[in-house]
C-alpha cells in the first residue's frame, strides 16, 4: 500500500492519520465504540511514518484527559479520544480546561452514538461543548474528519482553548478516500511555563478566566471561516432553507437532490456547531420564512438559531430521539416541503438476540452464580458480560464501575430494614474494574458493605477490540509496561476474603461462592472477592492452548431445554423434530462446561461415552 496519496480509510483511521500528520505528540484514549480504532490507527500510522508520539490506553477517560492536558500545558499538541459517555467521566478535567485554556493545541475527540447502537445514552457531545464552553467541530464525512483535525489544532492554538471534534458512529465507521501525506515536521520541545494564576487558578482568578473564555468564544463566533457553507437552491422557494450538520448534512444533500425540483431549496452546511457563526444567525432570521434544522442528536444549532420559525428536533418537526437515518430525514424533508409522505415500509423481522460466545468463561461463571444463589441480587456492569442478563444473572447495568457501589447500596438498603439481607453478587470485567471499579471497592469496604464481588477476568478489553488492560503489561504500542495485579489492588483495598478460580470450573466456583457467602455473613465479614479467570475465547492463542472436548448429547435428553434457556451456548441447538437438544460441532469449541448443566447428565464428551473421565484432547486437532 502507498504510504502517501489517496487511501481508503475508515473515519476513525482518518482521524488517527490526521493526528499523526498534524504533529500531535501525545494521544491518550479509553476504548469505547464507536471511537476505539482512533488510538490503534495513531499507533500504526506513527509506526509507518516514523512519527514520535506517546500513545496510551489510559485506565479511564478522566486520566486520559488529564494526561493529555498536561502535555498541552507543556506546549505540545495533544489529543484524547473517547466515546460520548466517556466525556461524562472526563467532565471534571475538561470543564476546567476551557477556563484555564491550553498552550499546545488540544483536541478532545468525543465519538457520539445516535441510536444508540452500543451505549447507555445517546447524549449529544455538542451540548456538552456548549455547557463546557468549548468550540465543537461536527464532521460530515471521514475525509472532513481528517481535515478537521488540522483545523481543530489551529483553532485551539490561536485561541488557547480546548476544541472538541465530534464524529458520530456513521462517520467513525464509514470508509472514504482520504489524502495521506507525511507528518508536518514540528519542533515541540516540552516548555511548561509556570503561571499559578492560570494553572492553579483558585476562585479569585476564575471570574477573570471565565470572562476571557467568553471573549474567546465571542471572537470565534465571528470567524468567517466558520460561516456555514452555502448550497444555493434554484430560487423557486426563496423563503425556505435547510441547515444541517454532521452526517445529517450528507444525507440531506443527497435526499434534496433526489427530490427533484421540489428539493431545490437553499442548504447550509454547519461545520462548527458551537459557537455558531454569529452573522449567520442574523442571516437566517432575516432571509427565511421557515428553516428546517437537521442535526444529531440534540438541538444545539436549533437552540442557537432560536426563533419561532425554526423547525427541528426542539420544535418536534424532527424526532427528538434516535438516529437521523436517511428515511427519517426524508420524512422530515417531505413534511417541511409539503410533499406526499413516503410509502410505509414493512418493519424488519427481529434477529437472534446477541449472546456470549460459545466457550466464553463468563457464561460458566454466570451459570454458577445463578445456580448457587437463585434468589440473589446481581448488579453488573458494562462489557460483553452485560449479556449475562439473558440468563438471569445480571439485574442492573448502569455506568462504568457503578456495579460495585450499587452492590453496597443494595446491602445498605436491606441491612437498614433489619432483614436477613439477600446475597448480592456483583460482577465486573477486569478492564471495567481498572476503569472505575477501584474507588467503589475501597468505599464499599470502608463503609462496611457485605456482598460478593466476582471479577470476570478474561485478560483483555474484549468488547471494544481486545485492547490490553494494565494487568497484561502491554502498552498501546506493543511495548512492555509494569504489570498491575488485580489481586494486589483488591488486597490493598482492604478485602480479606479473596479467591481466584478457573471460570470453566463450575463446581469449584460454586464451592467458592458458598464460602464467600458464609464469610460476608460472619461477624467480621465484609466484601468478599472472587476472581473468575479464563482468557477470552476469541484470543486464538489462548484458545489453542486450552483442552478441547468432543461433546455430544445422548438419547437420555428429555428435551427440557435447560441447556438452551438457562445456559444459552450458541453451539447448543434444539431439534424440534426429535424433541431434543444437539450440539452444533461447527460452533462448539469443546470447552466442556455444558456437562455441568444438564439435569439428567445427557451432555457428555466422547471420552465419557467411552467410560473415561472426559479427558482433554488438544485444541485444533479435533
Ligand atoms: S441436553 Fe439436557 S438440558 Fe439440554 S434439553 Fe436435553 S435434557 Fe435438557
Ligand atoms: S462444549 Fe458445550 S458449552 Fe462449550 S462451546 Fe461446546 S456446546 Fe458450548
Amino acid at each position: 500500500m502507498e504510504k502517501s496519496g489517496q487511501r481508503i480509510l475508515m473515519g476513525n483511521e482518518a482521524i488517527g492519520r490526521g493526528l499523526v500528520e498534524e504533529g500531535c505528540t501525545l494521544v491518550a484514549a479509553y476504548p469505547g465504540t464507536p471511537s476505539s480504532e482512533i488510538l490503534s490507527s495513531v499507533v500504526s500510522f506513527a509506526g509507518e511514518t516514523g512519527a514520535t508520539i506517546h500513545t496510551e490506553w489510559s485506565v479511564n477517560e478522566k486520566v486520559a484527559c488529564e494526561t493529555a492536558l498536561a502535555n498541552s500545558m507543556a506546549g505540545r499538541r495533544s489529543a484524547v479520544a473517547m466515546k460520548q459517555v466517556g466525556l461524562n467521566v472526563a467532565a471534571d478535567p475538561f470543564t476546567r480546561a476551557t477556563y484555564l485554556g491550553v498552550t499546545g493545541g488540544f483536541i478532545l475527540i468525543a465519538a457520539d452514538d445516535p441510536g444508540p447502537h452500543s451505549s447507555q445514552t445517546e447524549q449529544d457531545s455538542r451540548l456538552f461543548a456548549h455547557f463546557a464552553k468549548a468550540p465543537v467541530l461536527d464532521p460530515s464525512s471521514p475525509r472532513e474528519s481528517r481535515e478537521m483535525v488540522g483545523e481543530a489544532f489551529a483553532l485551539s492554538e490561536k485561541y488557547e482553548i480546548p476544541v472538541i471534534l465530534r464524529p458520530t458512529t456513521r462517520i467513525c465507521h464509514a470508509r472514504q478516500n482520504v489524502h495521506c501525506g507525511p507528518p508536518v515536521p514540528t519542533e515541540q520541545k516540552a516548555d511548561f511555563r509556570k503561571d499559578p494564576g492560570r494553572w492553579v487558578a483558585t476562585p479569585q482568578f476564575l471570574t477573570g478566566l471565565h470572562r476571557r473564555l467568553n471573549d474567546k468564544l465571542d471572537r470565534i463566533s465571528e470567524e468567517p471561516v466558520y460561516d456555514p457553507i452555502f448550497y444555493a437552491g434554484d430560487g423557486s422557494r426563496p423563503g425556505l432553507c435547510v441547515v444541517a450538520s454532521g452526517v445529517a448534512f450528507a444525507h440531506a444533500r443527497e435526499l434534496l437532490q433526489g427530490l427533484g425540483p421540489a428539493g431545490q431549496i437553499d442548504l447550509y452546511h454547519v461545520r462548527l456547531a458551537y459557537p455558531l457563526y454569529r452573522p449567520f444567525i442574523g442571516k437566517i432570521r432575516e432571509n427565511y420564512e421557515k428553516t428546517l434544522v437537521l442535526e444529531e442528536t440534540d438541538s444545539v444549532i436549533e437552540m442557537q438559531l432560536a426563533d419561532s420559525r425554526i423547525r427541528g428536533r426542539r420544535s418536534g418537526d424532527v424526532p427528538r430521539q434516535g438516529e437521523l437515518t436517511p428515511d427519517v430525514i426524508e420524512e422530515a424533508l417531505r413534511t417541511f416541503l409539503d410533499l406526499p409522505a413516503m410509502p410505509a415500509v414493512k418493519p424488519l423481522k427481529k434477529g437472534v438476540r446477541p449472546s456470549l460466545c460459545a466457550g466464553c468463561g463468563h457464561r460458566a461463571a454466570f451459570y454458577a452464580i445463578r445456580e448457587t444463589f437463585p434468589n440473589g441480587i446481581f448488579p453488573s456492569d458494562i462489557g460483553c458480560y452485560t449479556l449475562g442478563m439473558n440468563f438471569g444473572a445480571v439485574d442492573t447495568c448502569h455506568c462504568m464501575g457503578a456495579c460495585i457501589s450499587q452492590g453496597a447500596g443494595f446491602y445498605h438498603a436491606y441491612a437498614a430494614s433489619g432483614a436477613n439481607f439477600p446475597t448480592i453478587v456483583v460482577t465486573i470485567g477486569d478492564s471495567t474494574f481498572f476503569h472505575a471499579g477501584i474507588p467503589g471497592l475501597i468505599n464499599a469496604v470502608f463503609q462496611g458493605a457485605r456482598f460478593i464481588l466476582v471479577i470476570l477476568d478474561n485478560g483483555t478489553t474484549a468488547m471494544t477490540g481486545h485492547q490490553p488492560t494494565p494487568q497484561a503489561g502491554i502498552r498501546a504500542d506493543g511495548k512492555s509496561g509494569r504489570k498491575i495485579s488485580i489481586p494486589g489492588i483488591v488486597r490493598a483495598a482492604g478485602v480479606e476474603f479473596l479467591r481466584e478460580v478457573e471460570a470453566y470450573d463450575v463446581p469449584e466456583i460454586q464451592r467458592t461462592l458458598r464460602d464467600a457467602d458464609a464469610n460476608i455473613r460472619a461477624p467480621e465479614g465484609g466484601v468478599a472477592v472472587v476472581i473468575a479467570k479464563h482468557p477470552c475465547i476469541v484470543d486464538r492463542k489462548a484458545r489453542a492452548a486450552q483442552p478441547a472436548y468432543r461433546m455430544r448429547i445422548t438419547e437420555e435428553c428429555i428435551g427440557c431445554r435447560a441447556c438452551i434457556e438457562e445456559f444459552e451456548c450458541p453451539a447448543i441447538v434444539f431439534d424440534e423434530d426429535q424433541n431434543r437438544a444437539r450440539i452444533d460441532l461447527n460452533r462448539c469449541i469443546g470447552c466442556g462446561v455444558c456437562r455441568h448443566v444438564c439435569p439428567v447428565g445427557a451432555i457428555v464428551s466422547d471420552e465419557e461415552m467411552r467410560g473415561s473421565n472426559g479427558g482433554p484432547f488438544q485444541g485444533g486437532k479435533r
